[in-house]
């Protein structure tokens, strides 16, 4: 068996190359949402970056709610998933309210593998599932309880929790991208791999703390998922 695992630090050619034109055709696809209003985009890097306007009108009182948000793309687009980030600071982060301390909007929930990755409509269906996290939010602010029970972080939440505590107090960036791309991708990392810290030691021998954590939370998210499928439907009244 080849001791490479495909990652974005082993084959980084898989990414997308930010031509004008690709530019043009990604801008052309969030302007046709009409949830979403462009306002600008930059690069930090050759990272992409899109600025804009979500809005969504609540059922009942009509009301609208529009968050200004930033949307990053990763350097593997469309093989993982851009993060959108509360861009004004609007809401308080809180794992209640699915919201990052870096105001990130918590979107990925692996158990429902809810993304199409490798496809270049990725970044409308997470500007889809930005409109229906605003839309919760605004609940929540109004209630203090997240609506819907299947998004729960539920057991694997601690892990996770505690494997990204452990890639802070590292400060590596590369661990940290790669501890992203564990809990988003739900793949499990190969013992025998390079450390992706680049320190080009075996994973094994350097930041094998860091991989016993990965192992824990990936089997107890494979788990999750086992109960989660097998959980009996609950019929909307
Ligand atoms: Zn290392």
């Amino acid at each position: 068996m080849n001791s490479h695992w495909p990652t974005p630090f082993t084959d980084p050619t898989r990414g997308t190359a930010w031509s004008p034109e690709r530019i043009d055709r990604e801008l052309e696809l969030l302007r046709q949402l009409q949830f979403f209003k462009y306002t600008t985009h930059s690069f930090v890097g050759d990272l992409l970056q899109v600025f804009g306007t979500i809005s969504v009108t609540e059922t009942v009182s009509g009301r609208v709610q529009s968050l200004y948000i930033r949307m990053e793309y990763p350097s593997s687009y469309p093989r993982s998933v851009p993060q959108v980030f509360d861009h004004e600071k609007v809401f308080t982060p809180s794992t209640a309210g699915h919201q990052f301390s870096n105001h990130r909007l918590c979107l990925s929930f692996p158990l429902r593998e809810e993304f199409t990755l490798d496809s270049d409509g990725l970044s409308t269906e997470i500007l889809g599932a930005s409109l229906i996290w605003l839309d919760k939010r605004s609940i929540f602010e109004r209630t203090t309880k997240w609506p819907g029970d299947a998004e729960d972080h539920s057991w694997t939440g601690p892990l996770r929790d505690l494997l990204r505590e452990e890639v802070k107090k590292d400060r590596n960036p590369w661990i940290g991208a790669w501890t992203d791309w564990i809990i988003a991708e739900l793949i499990v990392p190969n013992y025998r791999g390079r450390c992706p810290c680049q320190s080009g030691r075996v994973f094994a021998l350097c930041h094998a703390r860091l991989l016993n954590l990965a192992s824990e939370y990936l089997l107890h998210s494979i788990h999750e998922r086992e109960l989660y499928e097998r959980r009996p439907t609950v019929k909307a009244a």
